[in-house]
This record gives C-alpha cells, sequence and structure tokens, in this order.
C-alpha cells in the first residue's frame, strides 16, 4: 500500500495516484474507465473487492496536476466530533456559542454531528463568506479518519483495521448560527465549509501517537495540539458510532478541533475576506485555503 494517496485532475480528467512527496510526483492507478470517478473512494473499493492493488502508470509532476479533496463528493454527510479536546471544550463552553454547554464543558460520552458531503472542498480553493448569512466564521483544524473496510458493532481493539488512512479537514464553522439552532448542522455546513486534504496518509504510514496538529491564519500559529490529546479517541469513536450504524467504505470522520479557534479569543477573532488558513498535520501535510466574499 503507497504512503499517500491523492485524487486530482489531468487534462480536466478525475485520477487517482500514489504521491510521492521527494520527487513531487503522482503516479496514476491504473482504474478502468471511469472508476476514478469517486475519487479514493474508487480505489478503496478496488483495494476491498480486487484481488491486488492497481498497478500505477508513469509518474506526473505534482506541479502539473489538480489536487481534489481525496473523496470529492463523499456519498454521505461527515461525521464529526464536537469537544474532543479538554482544552477546546472550555474554550468553547466560555465562548456563549456552545448550545451543549448546560451538560458541562467536557462531555461524558463523544458529541457527534455532521456535515453535509456538499461542503467538501480541496485545498487551495476559496472557502467562502456570506456577510448576510453569517458574521462569525471560525476555523477548526482537524484530524480527518476514512473508513476501509465498514462494519457494525466494531470493537474497540478492531477498530484501527476498518481505517483506510488518515487527511486533514478544516471544521469551518459559523458561530453565529451554531449558537442560534441547537442542532450544529446549519452552522457547520455552509457551501464550502469543509476543506479536506491535500491527499491521504494510509493507516501503516502514519503515527497517531507521535503526530501534532498546526492550524495558521495569515501564518500566525494559532492552534498546535498532539492528535494523543483526543478525549475520545479514534478507537472509541469508531467504535461508538458503529454501534447502531453500520460504517461503510468511504465514510468520514473528523474527528475533533483543539484549543486556539478563533471564539476562544477576548475579543473573538472570526474570519475575513483574505485571510488564509493553513492546516499541518505531521506525515500527511498541508491543507491551505483562501476565505473569500461570495460574489
Ligand atoms: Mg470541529
Amino acid at each position: 500500500m503507497p504512503v499517500r494517496v491523492a485524487t486530482f485532475l489531468l487534462a480536466g480528467a478525475r485520477q487517482v495516484g500514489a504521491v510521492d512527496l521527494d520527487s513531487r510526483t503522482v503516479a496514476p492507478f491504473a482504474l478502468p474507465a471511469g472508476q476514478a470517478a469517486e475519487g479514493v473512494l474508487s480505489l478503496i473499493e478496488a483495494v476491498e473487492t480486487g484481488p491486488i492493488m492497481p498497478r500505477t502508470l508513469s509518474s506526473i509532476p505534482l506541479s502539473e496536476v489538480e489536487l481534489e479533496a481525496p473523496i470529492p463528493l463523499p456519498r454521505r454527510n461527515i461525521f464529526c466530533v464536537g469537544k474532543n479536546y479538554r482544552e477546546h471544550a472550555h474554550e468553547f463552553a466560555r465562548s456563549g456559542f456552545d448550545s451543549s454547554a448546560a451538560a458541562g464543558a467536557v462531555p461524558k460520552f463523544p458529541i457527534i454531528f455532521s456535515k453535509l458531503p456538499e461542503t467538501v472542498v480541496p485545498t487551495r480553493a476559496d472557502v467562502l463568506i456570506d456577510p448576510s448569512v453569517s458574521t462569525a466564521i471560525d476555523y477548526e483544524g482537524e484530524l480527518a479518519v476514512i473508513i476501509g473496510k465498514g462494519g457494525r458493532a466494531i470493537p474497540p481493539e478492531r477498530a484501527l483495521e476498518h481505517v483506510f488512512g488518515y487527511t486533514i479537514a478544516n471544521d469551518v464553522t459559523a458561530r453565529d448560527l451554531q449558537g442560534r439552532y441547537s442542532q450544529w448542522l446549519i452552522g457547520k455546513s455552509q457551501d464550502t465549509f469543509c476543506p479536506m486534504g491535500p491527499w491521504v496518509a494510509t493507516r501503516d504510514a502514519f503515527d497517531i501517537g507521535s503526530a501534532a496538529i498546526r492550524c495558521f491564519v495569515n501564518d500566525d500559529l494559532r492552534q498546535h495540539a498532539p492528535i494523543s490529546l483526543l478525549i475520545f479517541d479514534i478507537p472509541t469513536v469508531i467504535s461508538t458510532l458503529s454501534q447502531g450504524i453500520t460504517l461503510k467504505a468511504g465514510d468520514i470522520i473528523a474527528t475533533g478541533t483543539p484549543v486556539g479557534v478563533g471564539i476562544g479569543f477576548d475579543p473573538p477573532r472570526y474570519l475575513k475576506a483574505g485571510d488564509v488558513v493553513r492546516v499541518e498535520i505531521d506525515g500527511i501535510g498541508t491543507l491551505e485555503n483562501r476565505f473569500a466574499e461570495r460574489a
């Protein structure tokens, strides 16, 4: 299994390939015509159902392709974990926007919400701000898990066997909408509010125990935490979700954001048009998006 897998456009056609960071190239997988339509999910399904990994074709410089999100349009909503780092849980509870705060700052069980599939945009794409809808746009750098093998009632000790790999997500949030509606879906699912990428690091290539996440706004470091600080770790989240929901190949779980979001400041530091948010995770790469006012 390659270390990093990307979805990209070359001459207008979607392909899936293995990224080589040393040579800055990507080698497309020989998937049957039309089978790259769902990006990395096409590869996951080929690996799950086929006898062997598809072979790769000649490498192309990364500079000649346009990266897409690993799964450009997920088949169903993205599962997200809320308040899954202790210090962030406290900063959010203090902010006044937490409609779940009455239950305590630090949750006893995972808080799960979702974002619509259409929110996904790739690295380098604009995230659109519509000031007539929200004036409180915030960033949340997060590790995202991509499920490989589906399942139901997955025990924690088997959960990582169901992971295909990991990518980076920015769980962009309209705080005013999140606070106004007790369910978070509207505030979390505004168009373009889920940048994801730049590619997937396969499970055996990513060390949850040692990786850190960093999030910058215009080169100002706002979030910096080891992934190991998650309150509910990845096996716990997968096991919890799958108790009564059958997880499927290609399901995405955004695992939560650490302390340092815009509402953690007094006064809050919301995003404005022209801001660039960059999220880095060791062993995966960098997800970078500019925020722009909707025309
Ligand atoms: Mg989040």
